[in-house]
């Protein structure tokens, strides 16, 4: 994909977590490119042991899934572990390498998860959100989901209105706040 799409010089890696599927390939893009790795301090360990762990569903169907048949192939999505160069909390400011962006720690899905906010106005914010459904951005797995709500609180007081999961397609500030107030909602009828 990097070759496809021209890149040959990649001068920083952000892991917004280190799932299996985001940060496999982390030790073969920083020895290729000499990129500097940034990863959140909850997670760096992980990385530097390149363990994989899987998060737990929040569907009754994930949740199953993850019991039965994840948790006994868990080692498996064990991949090559990669020194990392900055690990940040809860806020990291990119402006000092030349950008108008910033990191903000969204955990939720994993622990460690951290979205970009670019420009004030897009955030890339990886599993904590998901593109795949019409109505819903809740994703299919989230180790802590009461965790994960108050990160969406977190990312609509960017002032975002462009959000980007990693798996399926853009989602906008309305349908972000929406999914908000339907899960604050929930929450409050079964107290
Ligand atoms: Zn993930
Ligand atoms: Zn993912």
């Amino acid at each position: 994909m990097l070759k496809e799409n021209n890149i040959n010089n990649i001068g920083y890696l952000i892991l917004t977590h280190t799932h299996h599927d985001h940060a496999a390939n982390a030790r073969k893009v920083k020895d290729k490119y000499g990129a500097i790795v940034i990863v959140h301090k909850n997670e760096a360990l992980q990385l530097l042991n390149g363990e994989a762990k899987l998060p737990q569903g929040t569907h009754p169907l994930t949740r199953t899934l993850i019991n039965w048949v994840g948790k006994r192939v868990e080692s498996r999505f064990d991949y090559e572990p990669c020194p990392y160069d900055i690990d940040v909390e809860s806020f990291f400011s990119l402006k000092d390498i030349g950008f108008n962006a910033y990191l903000i720690h969204t955990p939720g899905h994993s622990s460690s998860s951290i979205s970009l906010i670019v420009d004030d106005y897009i955030a890339i914010v990886s599993d904590a959100m998901i593109g795949v459904f019409k109505n819903s951005v809740y994703p299919p797995y989230a180790d802590n989901p009461k965790e994960l709500i108050s990160s969406w609180e977190k990312l609509l007081s960017t002032g975002c209105t462009v959000f980007l999961p990693s798996h399926g397609s853009i989602k906008n500030e309305k349908q972000l706040r929406k999914n908000y107030s339907k899960k604050i909602n929930s929450k409050i009828k079964n107290l």
